[in-house]
């Protein structure tokens, strides 16, 4: 997504799609120390623009330390539905939960006409966190339910990183959430292990 790159401070948007890209806000979930992203409501702003959630240029005044604990409260169980689904394992009340998310009606969209003449996606404000919270749990509901995309879920096999993502590469045989990241820290470990 073109966007990204002022918007990133860390966060990532190479998931494959927003749920998993929220997933994703908490970095080396497997170490001893987890890295917090979505640390700040500002940081919560920026990754609701920077993964498409909302569109280029809304407001987000609203977005507070409410917002920002009921994200991770969310992405914390998207983290526990996408792995036990990659394991094999089932979830069944954690998946309820995100199902019940899901049902939140979706924020109102309007057509708005910008000062050259074209239309372009606004959210209508003020609009509040259930309905984008919502918005990302059917986006889970929907990878999960779809089996081309559930099938190409994988974990990423760096040592510490929990990221899954979606392997859409051809032959389907991406080891890793990103070659620059984890790719790069295993080809440095490979090389310490052979010269170190
Ligand atoms: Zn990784």
């Amino acid at each position: 997504m073109a966007a990204t790159a002022s918007y990133s401070h860390g966060l990532r948007f190479d998931a494959g799609r927003p749920c998993l890209d929220l997933v994703a806000t908490v970095g080396a979930r497997f170490s001893e120390e987890p890295v917090e992203r979505l640390d700040t409501p500002e940081r919560l702003r920026d990754w609701l623009l920077g993964a498409g959630v909302v569109p280029p240029g809304t407001p987000l005044g609203s977005v507070d330390a409410s917002w920002l604990g009921r994200f991770r409260a969310a992405r914390d169980l998207l983290h526990r539905v996408v792995h036990a689904e990659v394991d094999g394992r089932a979830a069944e009340p954690d998946l309820e939960r995100v199902n019940a998310l899901a049902a939140a009606a979706p924020p109102a969209v309007r057509a708005v006409r910008t000062e050259d003449g074209t239309l372009v996606r606004a959210v209508a404000a003020p609009f509040d966190c259930g309905a984008l919270v919502g918005q990302i749990c059917r986006d889970a509901v929907e990878l999960l339910t779809d089996p081309t995309t559930r099938g190409q879920l994988r974990q990423c096999q760096g040592e510490t990183c929990s990221l899954v993502y979606l392997d859409m590469s051809r032959g389907h045989r991406r080891r890793w959430c990103s070659s620059e990241v984890c790719g790069n820290r295993e080809r440095v470990a490979r090389h310490r292990r052979r010269h170190g």
